[in-house]
């Protein structure tokens, strides 16, 4: 029998490339202090593991979106639920995103955090899902190449569930957890 989900990349790969991802980061930005702003919910996770790996002064900052269906019907279009106060004229910018799809949700965040002026915008996911971009957009710091398939755990998750699952799953059977969501809970017992 199709386990509903396995493992993609387990906690050990990601705290190395996130470690990485941290060391590059502060590399890059010597002697500045990054903006480092995060899409709730997806992003707090590897926000929060990120910036502990970067060794630089640096600011988080969060913003909360919620789209319109998803993310083709709506064409990227997106409201912003929560903004952040930061003022971002001359200011280095990171938005760090859990995942980058079809590009469109980036597209439209970018449109607007770039009307806002920083010196500089780059984009850290932890995720590239590249195979199904629609809008070309390449982020400067990508964490893992990703298939084609949907993914859980470590921020990301299904309708509400799995964000707190330290590995990230690729789900392998999408109608078996549609028809029973629950069915990775116990993938937290070996958590
Ligand atoms: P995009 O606009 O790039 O198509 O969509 C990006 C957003 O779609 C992500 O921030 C995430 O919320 C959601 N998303 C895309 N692919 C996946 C996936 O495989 N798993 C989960 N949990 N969310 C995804």
């Amino acid at each position: 029998m199709t386990e509903v989900a396995s493992v993609l990349f387990g906690r050990e790969d990601i705290r190395r490339r996130v470690d990485e991802l941290g060391r590059t980061i502060a590399g890059d930005y010597v002697g500045r202090e990054p903006v480092l702003i995060t899409v709730l919910k997806g992003g707090a996770v590897f926000l929060a593991d990120l910036m502990r790996a970067t060794p630089l002064s640096l600011e988080p900052h969060f913003m909360a979106i919620s789209r319109y269906g998803d993310a083709e019907e709506s064409l990227g279009r997106v409201q912003i639920l929560l903004d952040t106060d930061v003022d971002l004229a001359g200011r280095d910018v990171i938005l760090v995103e859990d995942i980058v799809d079809t590009g469109l949700t980036l597209r439209y965040l970018l449109g607007v955090l770039l009307a806002r002026d920083p010196a500089s915008l780059e984009v850290c996911t932890l995720l590239d899902k590249a195979v199904r971009r629609i809008v070309p957009l390449t982020p400067r710091y990508v964490g893992f190449d990703c298939p084609d398939r949907f993914v859980v755990g470590y921020g990301l998750d299904f309708q509400e569930r799995y964000r707190n699952l330290p590995d990230i799953l690729k789900v392998d059977d999408l109608e078996a957890l549609k028809d029973d969501p629950g069915a990775l809970s116990p993938r937290f017992a070996s958590a």
